[in-house]
Parts: C-alpha cells; structure tokens; sequence
C-alpha cells in the first residue's frame, strides 16, 4: 500500500458546512486505493475524473497537454474510496518542461494499487501510445484497459487491444455521456485492496485550492482566448486569503512568454481580461460557497518553460519522496 497521503500533504479545506456528504459513512470495511488515469493527451483522462467524481476537479480542454500537475479525484462512497491520479500526457522529452511532465507522470504511478490505460476507441492503432505503454510496463502495476468515447464508435466491439501489456480488463466507456461507467465503479469496488479510508469521506479534491483557483483562470483563457493565445502561458496563485469575512482573497497572476501577448489578454478597455475574471470567478464561488475577490494581472516572462528555476516555482518538479 502507498503511503498514507495524509501524512505528506497539506489538508485542503473542507466542504462549505451544510453541504452534504457524496455519500453515508457506513463504517464498514471499504475498498481503497490509488487509481492512476494513464494515457496520451487528449483521450479523456480529466473528463472521466470529472465524471467520477461527480464534481470539477480537471480541466477539460480540446487542446492537448492542459494537465500541467498530477490531479487528484477522490470518489467516496459506501464501497469504496478510489483516489484518483491523472497521469499527466507523455510527450517526447524535448525540454525541461516535458521532462518535468514525465517524471510527475513516473511519480505518479508508483503508488497507485491500478493503473486504468486510457485509450481513444476511435484511434485504436495511435503510435503515440507507445510511450504510455512502456511507462505503464515498467511500473509493473496491474492494469486495465479502458476505450474511452465509445459514443463515438457505435456499434464497435473492443473486446481486445492487449499488445504486449497484461490487461487483466477490459472495458468501454464514455467518459463524456457517461455510458459505461457504472461498470467501472463496480469493478473498482471488486478489485481494489480492503483498508482503510486515505482522506476524509467529505473530501473530493485532494489538490490545494489555490492550484485549482489557477487552473480555472487557465481554462477560460483558453476558452475566450481560442487560437490568439500561445499555448506557453501559465497561472499562479500568489494569494488565497480565506480570513476576510465578506470575501475570500484570490489574487492570480497570468503568465505569458511575450510582450505582444499582454495587450491581448488585457482586450480592449481591459474588457477581455474582465470576462475572464468574471466567469472564473463564478466557478470559484460555486467552490467555495462564498463570494470571492479575484485580483488577475498579467506578467510578462520571456522563456519561462526553459528555466529550472521557474519550472520549481510554477509547482511543476516532481516532489522528492512520495
Ligand atoms: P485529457 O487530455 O486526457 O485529460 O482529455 P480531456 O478530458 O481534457 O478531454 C479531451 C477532449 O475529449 C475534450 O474535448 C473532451 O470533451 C473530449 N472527450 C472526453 N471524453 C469523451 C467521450 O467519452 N466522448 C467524446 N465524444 N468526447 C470525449
Ligand atoms: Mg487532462
């Protein structure tokens, strides 16, 4: 078993009071376990934590490679508590940043009791699983094979796919309409390993609020930004004050490799930058349960993903020990 993730990171806080429980504490024996989300970007990792989770915890992007960090889902309930790892997408170690993806991606595997192979069933031959698949071999963890987005395959039957990995399932499922997935739930809560419970039942994301707080600011610029803004921009949390009794403190600052970027994340009259506070805003108060001051500002830092330096600062080094 893992180590008890309790003891090595900080306890995000808890559910706004009043809000109920996913589900009853029956005290009974439960099935518990880390569950890594393995596959290429893309295939529907955040979008099945996501759904099992009942909850947004990921972001969801049509872009490939917006899981910058490992994200954890946390489903509870009377059968068991699956803790969710998505494994960030594997790419070709070009530079720091991707080397810093695939080490987080090794980190994470290593304590989950199974590995679940994401793969797109529309592209059932795609190359660039290679790499997933030799990450997951080397973990030697058992795995399962998951199709995702069988909505868009009708009539298709996977009953195989196994080359040269020993999958010991294989299901489909739609991450998406969420056809399928109740069968995973079940065969999750046959499998995983009796014990006791990791997190608070309550708990459904084991991240720090103010890396999610960053992550939502990063999904509406790629929602309002469309094709404008670089791919090499990134968002930081520099306050989370929760002391103030009226609102909740976010102070969130935009990253962008270049000075012609500025201009167009601040739009016309600071309009643009105003959407997208709004609507960020929005979700972070359904988060929160509280009204929320969000303070965005947009900084210029030219090479931001070569530098070592930057890349600790943006939380993207693999943690030392798990
Ligand atoms: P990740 O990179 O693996 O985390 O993938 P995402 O969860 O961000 O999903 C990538 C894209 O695939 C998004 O546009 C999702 O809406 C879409 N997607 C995910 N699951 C499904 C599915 O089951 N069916 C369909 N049709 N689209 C899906
Ligand atoms: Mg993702």
């Amino acid at each position: 078993m893992p180590k008890s993730p309790k003891s090595s990171r900080p306890s995000p806080p808890s559910r706004p009071p009043g809000e109920p429980a996913r589900a009853p504490d029956h005290g009974g024996p439960r099935r518990v376990g880390l569950v890594g989300l393995a596959g290429i970007p893309n295939v529907g990792k955040s979008t099945l934590v996501n759904r099992l989770v009942g909850q947004k915890v990921s972001i969801v992007s049509d872009r490939p490679q917006t899981t910058r960090e490992r994200v954890c889902g946390i489903l509870t309930d009377a059968r068991m508590q699956a803790v969710l790892v998505d494994i960030p997408g594997i790419l070709d170690p070009k530079d720091k940043f991707n080397q810093a993806l695939m080490e987080w991606a090794e980190v994470g595997l290593r304590g989950c009791a199974l590995i679940l192979h994401l793969r797109d069933a529309r592209r059932p031959d795609d190359p660039a699983d290679e790499p997933v698949r030799e990450m997951i071999r080397r973990s030697r963890k058992p795995v399962w094979l998951v199709w995702n987005k069988i909505d868009r395959t009708p009539g298709k039957m996977f009953l195989s796919g196994s080359e040269g990995l020993p999958y010991r399932k294989v299901l489909g499922l739609s991450a998406k309409t969420g056809r399928g997935v109740p069968a995973l739930l079940d065969a999750l809560a046959e499998s995983l390993p009796q014990g006791e419970l990791l997190y608070d039942p309550e708990q459904v994301c084991d991240r720090e609020l103010r890396f999610l707080a960053a992550e939502l600011v990063r999904e509406k610029l790629f929602r309002y930004l469309g094709e404008e803004i670089p791919y090499a921009t990134a968002t930081v949390t520099e306050t989370f004050d929760e002391s103030p009794p009226e609102k909740v403190y976010i102070r969130i600052v935009i990253l962008t490799e270049r000075e012609a970027h500025k201009p167009i994340i601040l739009g016309d009259h600071g309009a643009m930058i105003k959407k997208i506070g709004q609507s960020a805003r929005l979700e972070m108060e359904k988060l929160l349960g509280r009204p929320v001051y969000l303070d965005l500002w947009v900084k210029v830092r030219e090479k931001w993903r070569k530098n070592d330096f930057q890349l600790a600062e943006l939380g993207l080094k693999p943690p030392k020990t798990y």
